[in-house]
């Protein structure tokens, strides 16, 4: 774990197995409406945000594109000053489409490159469908998707590449088969789902572990409750700090960049604020406490005939 400026609370960023920086605070931006996202990402970048999380099927690539064109013609941030994170949606999982699906961002995000590339899901659907009905869903292929991920990190369109949404027997499975290994995961982690043991392979092969929904995504249909958790409120009041900052910087300590969605300009500084303090160790072990529970369980991509997925426990091997 790399702990820049020689802060006694950082990090701000992680080093990846790529060598590159990423910034240990990301903006998410899943369900930022449109009309709504642009206005969040100038804000946010403004505030300090470094790194912005996006993906094609958020349906919002588009207008932050031009959020950044702004940033950056208006001299708030150089592009090599800001990562850039976007993921390949499963109906381009067929080798020829995976380049046409960065294509397809780098065009909106109007950038030419990406810092970071991730399979969304470990599941396929067919080209140019939407959604996860079991008309759509296709065979996986995920060697052959991983081989043209590979092609992207290549080409420098994407100067790092990896997966999202992986269990550890998945990860496995592809550190066998990877030429280039994956430099992230991005999965669900906040204090109410912790990971441990996928958090063990991470780390023991260089992967970077980036957490999704690390408030544990309160406002959407998911109903996170894991800022009302007893042991988190007890440990904000402690700190004088909120529970939101609390479970990012419990984030950040565990050895985790954290993606916290905001289009408040309020909440996006309050979850920018967390590298003045840490949670002292006594505090941090009260983490082991809360109850674990998997909020985005993926029902949707399993189905009995058509899916490769005929279970939840398939699905995440285990890991529910
Ligand atoms: P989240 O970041 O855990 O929670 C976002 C929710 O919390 C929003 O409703 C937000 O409302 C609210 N919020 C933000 N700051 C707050 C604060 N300080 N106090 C109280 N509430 C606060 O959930 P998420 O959006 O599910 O996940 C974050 C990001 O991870 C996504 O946006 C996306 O980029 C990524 N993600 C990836 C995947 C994947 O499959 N790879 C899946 C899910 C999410 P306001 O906007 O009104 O502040």
């Amino acid at each position: 774990m790399e702990n820049d400026k020689g802060s006694m609370y950082g990090p701000s960023y992680f080093e990846l197995n790529t060598g590159a920086k990423i910034p240990s605070v990301g903006l998410g931006t899943w369900k930022a409406a449109p009309g709504v996202v642009g206005e969040a990402v100038i804000a946010a970048v403004k505030a300090g945000y470094r790194h912005i999380d996006c993906a094609r099927v958020y349906g919002n690539e588009k207008e932050i594109g031009m959020a950044l064109k702004e940033l950056f013609s208006t001299g708030v941030v150089k592009r090599s000053e800001i990562w850039i994170t976007s993921k390949l949606w499963c109906n381009d999982h067929a080798p020829e489409d995976v380049s046409k699906g960065l294509s397809k961002t780098l065009e909106d995000l109007q950038l030419d490159y990406v810092d970071l590339y991730l399979m969304h899901w470990p599941f396929r659907t067919k080209p140019g469908s939407s959604g996860f009905n079991p008309e759509v869903m296709v065979p996986l292929c995920l060697p052959e998707t991983w081989s043209a991920m590979e092609g992207l990190f290549a080409s420098g369109q994407a100067r790092a590449i990896g997966v999202s949404n992986f269990s550890t027997k998945k990860l496995e499975k592809l550190l066998g088969y990877a030429k280039v290994p994956p430099s992230v995961n991005q999965v669900e982690c906040h204090p109410g789902w912790q990971q441990p043991s996928l958090h063990n392979l991470c780390k023991s092969t260089g992967i970077h572990l980036s957490a999704y929904s690390p408030l544990g995504s309160p406002g959407s249909w998911l109903k996170g409750e894991t800022l009302k958790e007893p042991t988190i409120i007890e440990i904000a009041e402690k700190l004088n700090k909120s529970p939101a900052q609390v479970a990012l910087r419990w984030g950040i300590q565990n050895g985790h960049s954290v993606l916290p969605k905001s289009v408040n300009e309020s909440r996006l500084k309050e979850n920018i604020s967390l590298f003045d303090w840490c949670i002292p160790q006594d505090l941090f072990s009260e983490f082991s406490k809360i109850h674990q529970k998997r909020l985005l369980r993926g029902e949707f991509v399993v189905h009995e005939t058509c899916s490769p997925y005929k279970s939840l426990e398939e699905l995440w091997d285990g890991e529910i």
